[in-house]
């Protein structure tokens, strides 16, 4: 079952997996929030400390695939690094712009996930969406 601690798990998974020169800390927080059409993931700064990561409510549901989710869970890592809803230095301007997050998702290594989720969710998305919401 999906559930806030299986969250935990896999953000550590992905960490140790394409993040390891980026200091883990408890200050990063993830869980998941409301469902909504058109927001996977977000990060953000609470309080100038706390890095909380929000991932759609949708995405506890096992008719999406896993790694959906870990590209979510991945891309706000990225903006993390990129201190971005972050207490790390700001790398960039702009948090998307110039496909700065797919750059260096490939860089760690990960952007296989990315290239999945993206195809999955542009094939799948809406289809998935409308299911839930009209039966
Ligand atoms: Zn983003």
């Amino acid at each position: 079952m999906r559930d806030d601690q299986w969250l935990r798990e896999k953000l550590d998974k992905i960490w140790s997996e394409y993040f390891l020169d980026v200091p883990k800390t408890d200050k990063v927080i993830i869980h998941f929030s409301k469902k909504c059409r058109n927001r996977l993931g977000s990060i953000r700064l609470v309080n100038n400390t706390l890095s909380e990561i929000k991932i759609n409510g949708f995405l506890k549901d096992p008719d999406i695939p896993e790694f959906v989710c870990e590209a979510v869970m991945a891309h706000e890592l990225t903006h993390y690094v990129h201190g971005f809803g972050s207490s790390r230095p700001q790398l960039y301007k702009y948090p998307h712009r110039g496909g700065i997050v797919a750059r260096e998702m490939i860089r760690r290594g990960v952007g296989h996930k990315h290239y999945a989720a993206k195809d999955w969710i542009n094939t799948n998305w809406m289809g998935f969406y409308e299911s839930k919401v009209h039966r």
